[in-house]
């Protein structure tokens, strides 16, 4: 499957009839590769740089596919499993490698993100909690938005009695430039159900990410 192909065909917004498990995303615009390429050139060109120089002649064209790799989101089955011993202690994934594009200076952030939840009648495998943070990391992006939609997607697929997602990142955007605040790190957290109005459920969830509220 090309780039292009997997970034821009048609999605539905419900889940798939046949795919109960399957949630797709709405419709992206296909990513118009050489479009990409001759604007990466002219941005060389503005920058005083030569894009015909033998160092920088095939720089466009791997920036291009660089950045539509980097914004193509890997769809996946949410497969769910009933919960038959009825667990009700949070489950919690620690230190997930997150790692997404600022969508105001096009410059990475990464860090690590934290995802929980309290289960209901139905509990997922573990490595999908990883794949919802990539699903949304591979977009133009600000944290708190990709903090709420990890979070959101979860309550939705899931059902649970609660939800947790913290995300801690560096910012490029602050480190490398302006401020240069170099190693900071942002904090962000997103919360449903009981871990948001229980304060002993979100203290305990807190605690175990190892953020201290
Ligand atoms: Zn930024």
């Amino acid at each position: 499957m090309s780039l292009s192909e997997s970034a821009g065909s048609p999605r539905e917004e419900s889940p798939s009839p046949s795919h109960p498990n399957l949630r797709v995303l709405p419709h992206r615009r296909e990513v118009n590769l050489s479009a990409a390429e001759r604007a990466v050139a002219d941005l060389l060109v503005a920058l005083g740089k030569d894009p015909t120089s033998e160092h920088l002649s095939d720089t466009p064209r791997r920036v291009a596919r660089s950045f539509a790799e980097l914004l193509a989101p890997r769809e996946f089955d949410f497969t769910s499993f009933p919960n038959d011993e009825g667990y009700d202690e949070l489950v919690l994934v620690k230190g997930i490698p997150v790692h997404s594009l600022c969508e105001h200076h096009l410059l990475p952030f990464y860090g690590t993100a934290h995802v929980g939840y309290l289960p209901g009648d139905r509990i997922i495998g573990l490595s999908k909690l990883a794949r919802v943070v990539e699903l949304f990391s591979r977009d133009l992006q600000v944290q708190e938005r990709l903090t709420q939609q990890v979070a959101d997607r979860l309550q939705e697929q899931l059902a649970p009695k609660g939800v947790g997602v913290v995300i801690e990142a560096e910012h490029c955007c602050m480190s490398l430039r302006g401020v240069r605040a170099i190693g900071s790190r942002t904090i962000t957290s997103a919360l449903h159900g009981i871990l948001r109005v229980d304060a002993r459920s979100r203290h305990e969830f807190f605690a175990l990410t190892g953020i201290n509220t």
